[in-house]
């Protein structure tokens, strides 16, 4: 996948969850596949661009997650795993 389809992916599920990223950035990461600023900037791992599509849309979701809840609890295991199935 290419930088521009991953950020147009995060941009339509996005609305589907009715998250609005501030931003959304593709570069080297070292440690891990994504993160979210408090500010609501999304960042992604180029090296996510070669992983294969379920994995991609699972990060994205986790990620597009943290824009409404910043931790891991119950309510954001049970929401993440409801949007992995029907989105
Ligand atoms: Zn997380």
């Amino acid at each position: 996948m290419k930088p521009e389809e991953l950020k147009a992916l995060v941009y339509q599920l996005a609305e589907s969850m009715g998250a609005s990223p501030k931003e959304v950035q593709v570069r080297d990461m070292k440690h891990k596949w994504a993160s979210c600023s408090a500010k609501g900037r999304l960042t992604f791992s180029r090296d996510l661009l070669s992983q294969d599509f379920g994995f991609i849309k699972e990060v994205v979701l986790h990620e597009l997650l943290h824009l409404k809840i910043p931790n891991h609890g119950k309510l954001f295991k049970l929401l993440l795993k409801s949007y992995k199935e029907t989105l």
